[in-house]
């Protein structure tokens, strides 16, 4: 153990004398002590080593607050702190678990910093909203962010790291890794670009990041596109409650804030409804190509440019008059008109032994669950679009996929139909699936042929039951709406439905069901209640 002995000069050269001046003011008022520990190695190169002690001796002579040891590799220190590569600093290593894999140099000296400011302070300085999301992580997180002395992005992501580990200590680590000093680990993660941050060795975020957005994606164990915080309000006053957030509701909403009405979404599950879990979009104009969930990112980012969104929060009551109150599982909501984009849910099959199966080899959404058949035998119900889709994906996915339709002829689209085609993708034309059978997963299916009027078994390891979708009337069954002979809201060509002040828009209205008409239904739903709230036909009827 040595302490830092480089000449003052050459750690004066790091910091010049306003910079000095600055950070003595900043680190004069900070209540702690900042241990710092640098780890050298004999693979070294020296010019290395006399850089890291020239940076740690820098910082010391603008703070006595910094508590500096440098120790080398075999030293028992470096096997207490799990310290295998050089150089490496590691902070305050009793309160936190944050290190730098390399010599923080370049941009990188404002992450060195930053750290050692709210290391003295002992907080992390992060906003309330994003401290809710951090508290939600109730497993450890290992982070690593690769960054590079030369990019100026690198610091933000960096530090965002630092003060997660900083506001939940044991159970948020760190690694920032210099790519510099670290080639062969950022081969290994295939990090060609800086900054990437992966948490558990699952890549999170590609760039840096808001924090909030960083939090999010530390809690999703995924790159979160969008930050939506939590509402406190036991009351909420509007103009416009949208049920619902898929692509009609998200529209709408973007549509009516722009035209000037505060208007709000209430979604009790994820955003995007079925388009989140559709595996590609190929048909939504202007993205030739794009995944359903990615869609649904970019739509929700832009919504929330414009409107609150409350999320998994259910509607229990919509109760009419003026002004509409709205209750939820966790507050009450006024206004002054309600569009019910409620969208439509996976249609069963209704066969013995599907629910039974349920998630234990039948399942209604091959984005979410065809990673864990690949290399099995699968069949897919149905004969529209989705089903198509879904086998194509989970032939992509590698899995061995088997179409069932209970007629001899597809009902999707003709360019779908091809691509089965040129797949090769087997089909069991006029086959019902009668039972699904199996002990503690789904096993076989026992399949009815209606053509030869033979009823086999055949060993399946899933089932995807893709069959169409129910729309969602609860709501506007219980406000008393009229319902068409299909099962849909009834509605007028301005989505006007049968009450005054409550509209529809997307699938819950039936129609084409696709996402660039429910987007569109949205938009016109919303022009319409602007202008009936503006002139209100209601009023016009009574007078
Ligand atoms: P869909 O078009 O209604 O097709 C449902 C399929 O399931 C039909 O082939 C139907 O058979 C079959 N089916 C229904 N009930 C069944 C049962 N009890 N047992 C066995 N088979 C049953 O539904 P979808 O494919 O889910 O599509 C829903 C909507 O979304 C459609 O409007 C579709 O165009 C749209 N969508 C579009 C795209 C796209 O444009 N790329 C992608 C996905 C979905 P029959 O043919 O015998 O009725």
């Amino acid at each position: 153990m040595t302490e830092s002995s480089a000449p003052r000069s050459r750690a004066e050269k790091l910091l010049p004398p306003q910079v000095q001046e600055e950070l003595r003011q900043a680190f004069a008022v900070l209540p702690h002590d900042i241990p710092l520990l640098l780890f050298t190695g004999p693979a070294q190169a020296p010019e290395e080593i006399e850089t890291a002690r020239d940076l740690a001796a820098a910082f010391q002579l603008v703070t006595d607050k910094i508590k500096f040891r440098e120790h080398s590799l075999d030293s028992p220190e470096a096997a207490k702190w799990g310290v295998t590569t050089a150089p490496v600093f590691v902070f305050a290593p009793e309160r936190y678990s944050i290190r730098y894999l390399g010599v923080p140099l370049g941009e990188e000296g404002r992450t060195l910093v930053e750290t050692l400011i709210l290391i003295g302070l002992g907080q992390s300085r992060l906003k309330p909203q994003t401290l809710k999301v951090l508290e939600k992580i109730d497993s450890p997180r290992q982070v690593m962010v690769f960054v590079s002395p030369t990019c100026p992005y690198c610091p933000q992501q960096a530090v965002n790291a630092v003060k997660a580990a900083i506001a939940r200590p044991g159970l948020i680590s760190v690694d920032i890794v210099d790519t510099g000093f670290n080639a062969d680990l950022a081969d290994r993660y295939a990090a060609y670009s800086v900054p990437q941050t992966f948490a558990d060795d699952i890549l999170i975020a590609k760039g840096a990041q808001p924090e909030e957005l960083f939090a999010a994606s530390l809690e999703q164990m995924e790159e979160a596109a969008y930050f939506i915080p939590e509402q406190d309000a036991p009351r909420v006053e509007t103009d416009l409650v949208i049920v619902g957030g898929g692509p009609a509701g998200l529209t709408a909403a973007i549509y009516a804030a722009r035209s000037g009405l505060k208007a709000v979404i209430i979604e009790r599950d994820q955003l995007g409804g079925q388009v989140a879990t559709t595996p590609v979009v190929e048909n939504y104009p202007g993205l030739a190509r794009i995944g359903g969930k990615n869609l649904v990112d970019i739509m929700a980012a832009h919504a929330l440019e414009y409107v609150d969104i409350f999320l998994r929060e259910e509607v229990r009551e919509i109760r009419t008059g003026d002004p509409i109150e709205i209750t939820t599982s966790l507050r009450t909501f006024t206004a002054r008109a309600v569009l019910l984009a409620t969208g439509a849910v996976h249609r069963k099959l209704d066969a013995p032994g599907e629910e039974r199966f349920a998630g234990r080899g039948v399942s209604y959404c091959s984005t979410c669950d065809g990673p864990l058949f690949k290399g099995k035998k699968v069949a897919v119900a149905g004969g529209g679009n989705s089903a198509v889709t879904e086998a194509l994906h989970l032939r992509h996915l590698g899995v061995d996929v088997t179409l069932i339709h209970r007629r001899d002829a597809l009902r999707a689209q003709e360019h779908l139909v091809h691509d089965l085609e040129q797949a090769g993708i087997p089909v069991l034309w006029n086959t019902e699936i009668r039972e699904i059978r199996g002990h503690e997963k789904m096993e076989e299916l026992v399949l009815h042929d209606k053509q030869a009027g033979r009823t086999e078994t055949r060993p399946f390891d899933g089932l995807f039951v893709s069959i169409g979708y129910q729309p969602q009337t609860g709501l506007a069954r219980e406000l008393g709406l009229e319902i068409t002979g299909d099962g849909y809201i009834r509605h007028d060509e301005l989505h006007r439905t049968s009450l005054p002040g409550v509209y529809s828009a997307g699938d819950v209205e039936g129609g084409y069901k696709q996402i660039v008409t429910a987007a569109g239904a949205g938009a016109a739903a919303a022009m319409t209640i602007f202008e009936d709230l503006t002139h209100p036909y209601w009023k016009d009827r009574q007078a």
